[in-house]
């Protein structure tokens, strides 16, 4: 069964979450790193997200610039909803029809996460030993 999960979030909530998770010390002008408070709205997308200009450089910028979805004009929800389904593992199958994007489109987005994630590993090995076991374990599976 396919739920309308898509439809039931909201978006402003979503783009708060958004901003929140990519941008920890709140969304700033790329260019000299003011905050939105020194940046009058731009545009307002209809997917539910706005372009800020900046008042120092005139840089134009949104929640999406920085992160592997600049450029996307996916809207809040969808990306909320498509980090959530691939670090859950979901088949593209059910991102597809619960999201209402194309297979190609969670291919590539799937690609881009998990390319982002890879690069977010810390290359420095686990200081706990225990810890490495643990995880050893865990990856093992149940078969022994
Ligand atoms: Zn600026």
């Amino acid at each position: 069964m396919i739920f309308p999960i898509t439809d039931l979030l909201d978006d402003k909530e979503s783009a708060a979450w958004v901003e929140k998770y990519f941008h920890p010390k709140g969304l700033r002008c790329p260019g000299c790193q003011t905050t939105t408070q020194q940046a009058r709205l731009f545009r307002t997308h209809k997917r539910g997200f706005v372009d800020y200009r900046c008042q120092k450089c005139h840089g134009v910028y949104n929640l999406y610039t920085g992160t592997l979805f600049a450029g996307s004009n996916l809207e809040p929800r969808r990306v909320v909803l498509l980090l959530r389904g691939v670090c859950k593992g979901e088949p593209s199958t059910v991102l597809c029809q619960e999201l209402g994007l194309s297979r190609q489109s969670v291919h590539k987005w799937r690609s881009r996460i998990q390319a982002n994630a890879q690069e977010m590993l810390s290359e420095s090995a686990l200081t706990d030993a225990d810890t490495e076991t643990d995880e050893r374990f865990q990856n093992a599976g149940e078969k022994r």
